[in-house]
């Protein structure tokens, strides 16, 4: 019976990863894997995680072990939704509209991001049917795996501009305006685009929200790095903020990840937000619930409770969100210097082509510039591992081996 099994495609970032472990040469760097690494190259549990981990453990609540829902820990579930959608966070808004707008989204806890992502696809594939997602080329590869596994058809619109290094926003747009029809879904990286690090300006936010409006086509967000991209929480949630504020007839998803921003990579902590249209009936909300938790009951029945919790206590305490703020900076920062000593070593150098892009670029990742076959070369010539498309993980290098790093990019450009 198995052995009648496909083949399957392994996954790329995994895959260089377990490459990476077993080369012996110490010479070795790893830019594959989205992970953060501190100055030695290290994982790094946040200050604030370990802080909120403490005082979990000292309150000794008996239930901590027992379920929670199906929709998961509504606390929780609160807080990630305020974090995104700013809910209670601008002075002099008064609470009965605060309200009205939280009733506009329907939330449920996930197993991380790419959960909220599986969660949101199926259920819009069962319920919606969309003609087909349009995803961007190129994209979290993962995009492509989950909507096949949801059975939906997939379009590709170009989002990046090879020549400039930038969102092609042309590109897009006109593919969005010509090409799709009404419900069907586009999925935006909501901040750090994974893997080019090149996002849309406000302007081209707000252009595409109203595209979205007049085509009736379903923004599926994915936010898998708010605060991690700018050290800023709220700037980085700046378009759906946008699309909820000002396209009122648009219903959307939001697929929410904890990994990054809270370094809580293996416990899975997400969720899924759905925003209905102001106009939505008061049934909606309910309807829209009963929906997804009956998806998730019979999957897996409730995602896991141990790193919401921690979400939860950092988020719901003044003084460790505090923390945590300085905690993303931390990150940001040390990427943002990592960004510019490889930026100023291929200058040093004299390295052929314009290095603007990886200092314009944000977030974790860089589209380098490297073609597969440079990229194989700089893995077999130096121990150097990215993933064939040139996209490299800039924390995975510090102020040991950036300069190893350049002297590789600048010998298989050479060469
Ligand atoms: N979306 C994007 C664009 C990502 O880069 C990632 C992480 N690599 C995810 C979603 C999901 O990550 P996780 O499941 O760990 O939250």
């Amino acid at each position: 019976m198995f052995s009648t099994l496909p083949e399957t495609p392994l996954d790329e970032p995994f895959s260089v990863n377990g490459a990476y472990k077993q080369d012996c040469d110490p010479k070795k760097v790893n830019l594959g894997i989205g992970v953060y690494r501190t100055s030695d190259g290290s994982p790094w549990p946040l200050r604030v995680v370990e802080e909120a981990e403490r005082k979990i453990y000292e309150t000794n609540d008996v239930n901590r072990h027992e379920y929670t829902a199906i929709s998961g820990d509504p606390g929780f579930l609160s807080l990630a939704a305020d974090l995104v959608f700013g809910f209670g966070e601008e002075k002099g808004v008064p609470t009965s509209v605060t309200e009205l707008e939280r009733r506009r989204v329907v939330s449920i806890q996930t197993v991380s991001g790419t959960g909220a992502n599986r969660l949101g696809a199926e259920l819009l594939a069962r319920n919606v049917r969309p003609g087909c997602v349009w995803i961007p080329d190129p994209t979290w590869a993962n995009h492509y795996t989950i909507w096949d596994l949801a059975g939906v058809p997939k379009k590709r619109y170009p989002y990046y501009d090879a020549t400039r290094k930038t969102f092609d926003f042309d590109g897009t747009f006109r593919t969005l305006s010509t090409s799709t029809n009404k419900n069907d879904v586009v999925i935006l990286h909501a901040c750090a685009h994974n893997p080019t690090g090149a996002d849309p300006t406000k302007e081209q936010w707000k252009i595409l929200a109203q595209l979205c409006e007049e085509k009736g086509i379903i923004p599926f967000f994915d936010l898998a790095y708010q605060g991690f991209a700018s050290g800023d929480a709220k700037k980085d949630a700046w378009a759906i903020r946008h699309f909820f504020h000002n396209v009122h007839q648009v219903e959307f998803c939001v697929a929410q990840s904890f990994s990054k921003n809270f370094g809580l990579y293996g416990q899975r902590v997400g969720s899924l937000h759905m925003v209905l249209s102001s106009t939505a009936t008061r049934d909606v909300p309910e309807k829209v619930l009963a929906n997804l938790c009956h998806l998730v009951r019979g999957e897996y029945s409730m995602a896991p409770r141990g790193g919401a919790e921690i979400v939860k206590t950092v988020l719901g305490n003044e003084d460790l969100r505090e923390k945590w703020l300085e905690d993303l900076t931390t990150m940001s920062e040390r990427i943002q210097n990592m960004r510019h000593a490889l930026f100023n070593e291929l200058i040093r150098l004299g390295t052929p082509g314009d290095w603007t892009h990886v200092t314009n670029q944000i977030g974790m990742f860089t589209y380098v510039g490297l073609t597969e076959s440079q990229v194989h070369a700089i893995t077999e010539r130096h121990h150097v591992y990215m993933l064939k498309s040139g996209r490299i993980s800039i924390s995975g290098m510090n102020e040991n081996n950036v300069q190893y790093v350049a002297m590789a990019i600048d010998d298989v450009i050479r060469t």
